[in-house]
């Protein structure tokens, strides 16, 4: 596979090294193609889909175009000037795979790729199911559709990085959530009511106090399930 912008997409030469400044002007058999690129951003979509044995994966599209034709990659394309990067990411999973995304659409990171690209990845809070996924049409830039429920080396290194970041973060939560629950819902969780140290849901005890500790980890815990 050629560097990316190594050849004149006109004539199919191989730029000489003197060549490769912007715009890029092909001498090549008196080509003379310029070619001018692309800097607006890219808006890159980590949507969620839920499986059937309810764990949660990330939507990825067989790609039908250029550069990694038939490469797996996350959905995602150009900022257009009249958009954000959370309205561009659902209107090119709408264009590539027919896919709806809705929830909050926010900012997960932003990259820069060695050639100076800049890759907003935007993650969306509602998830997908399996037989929404089923129901997708095919498009000039994807050929296929597919849910990763875990890391895969995708076309390009920063989709495949943040594949990778976004089931890390998951273990994390599913971690977090659990010490949560066990908090919440804690035998041997303890707090002082007036002025007593007493254990909660203790047989002794004729009424459950909630502790303020016990209903901020509630609230913690139910912020995670739901982001
Ligand atoms: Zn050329």
């Amino acid at each position: 596979m050629p560097e990316p912008y190594s050849h004149c997409h006109a004539c199919g030469e191989s730029y000489y090294s003197y060549e490769l400044t912007w715009p890029r002007v092909c001498r090549s058999h008196a080509c003379n193609q310029v070619t001018y690129r692309r800097l607006d951003p890219v808006s890159v979509v980590l949507q969620p889909v839920r499986g059937d044995d309810g764990r949660l994966g990330i939507l990825l599209g067989e790609r039908a175009i250029a550069p990694r034709i038939g490469e797996w990659a996350l959905p995602g394309g150009f900022v257009e000037t009249t958009e954000t990067a959370e309205e561009a990411g659902p209107r090119e999973v709408v264009e590539e795979t027919g896919l709806v995304a809705s929830g909050t659409i926010f900012t997960r990171h932003t990259r820069n790729t060695q050639h100076g690209q800049l890759l907003i990845f935007v993650e969306t809070t509602a998830e997908l199911t399996m037989a929404d996924v089923a129901g997708w049409t095919p498009s000039f830039e994807c050929s296929g559709v597919k849910v990763a429920f875990e890391p895969e080396e995708l076309a390009f290194p920063h989709h495949t990085n943040a594949l990778a970041e976004w089931f890390e973060r998951q273990e994390k939560k599913a971690e977090l959530v659990h010490e949560l629950t066990l908090i919440i819902g804690g035998e041997w969780f303890s707090d002082t009511v007036n002025g007593r140290h007493i254990l909660d849901n203790y047989p002794g005890q004729h009424k459950t106090y909630r502790s303020n500790a016990r209903i901020k980890a509630e609230k913690i815990a139910d912020l995670f399930r739901r982001n």
